[in-house]
């Protein structure tokens, strides 16, 4: 199939479509979704383990070790009181070894202070002022342990962001993926509850269906509309 004619730029034109994105986005990710152990969490720690974990790392090699690392650490202050190599050895055969040691560093800077239980903080402002954290793993944090209203933006969200409503855009120049950070917060549906289910769905969409390799445009939800589809 050619390229797609695009609708007239309007502003309530693009409300439209950022609204039937979001709809049918939605429905798929209820039908489709994967069932995954930290989409069952709203733990900020099990979920920022989760993220640590996931960062250039395929779902099916985090399940090898999730569940082995939280039975370890179980909870914040457990991976702060932990030795460098007891970290070290739990994350053995993840690779990136880096993520742990970040990992580690926000154990111990949460709970320097000793109160029990320490907490993360839920603000995507607050997250990126702890070791390591950046704005993908903020927005992660805060959406999906807290439900806060956040955007989240890795690779794969950016290329469904621009295959669908910035073709243009190359997710690989900066000025570009700050555009998209944008289009990606304008499109976040009000709640930050339906927030969560919007941001797992979109990264659901980009590891899936979208993907970098091949785009399976047949099997996706928001065809209809995307000027990108083939
Ligand atoms: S229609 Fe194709 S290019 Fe567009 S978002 Fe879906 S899979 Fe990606």
């Amino acid at each position: 199939m050619g390229p797609v004619s695009r609708p007239k730029p309007t502003a309530a034109g693009a409300a439209a479509r950022a609204t039937a994105f979001r709809r049918r986005l939605a429905a798929w990710f209820r039908r489709s979704g994967r069932d995954l152990p930290w989409r069952r969490s709203r733990d900020p720690y099990e979920i920022l383990v989760s993220e640590a974990m996931l960062q250039q790392t395929q779902v099916s090699r985090v399940l090898e070790f999730y569940s082995r690392f939280l039975r370890e650490f179980p909870t914040l202050e457990t991976l702060a009181a932990a030795r460098p190599r007891q970290v070290r050895e739990q994350w053995e055969g993840l690779g990136y070894y880096a993520r742990a040691r970040h990992l580690h560093a926000v154990a111990k800077h949460v709970t320097r202070d000793g109160g029990v239980p320490a907490v993360l903080p839920s603000h995507p402002d607050e997250l990126r002022k702890l070791p390591g954290i950046g704005p993908y793993t903020a927005g992660a944090v805060a959406s999906f342990a807290f439900e806060r209203r956040a955007a989240l933006v890795d690779t794969n969200v950016a290329r469904v962001v621009a295959r669908f409503f910035a073709p243009r855009l190359n997710p690989k120049r900066a000025t570009d993926l700050k555009k998209i950070w944008a289009i990606a917060e304008a499109i976040l549906p009000r709640s930050g509850k339906a927030g969560w289910a919007h941001n797992q769905a979109l990264m659901e969409l980009g590891a899936l269906v979208c993907t970098a390799r091949v785009k399976r445009c047949a099997a996706c939800p928001v065809r209809g509309r995307c000027p990108s589809r083939e």
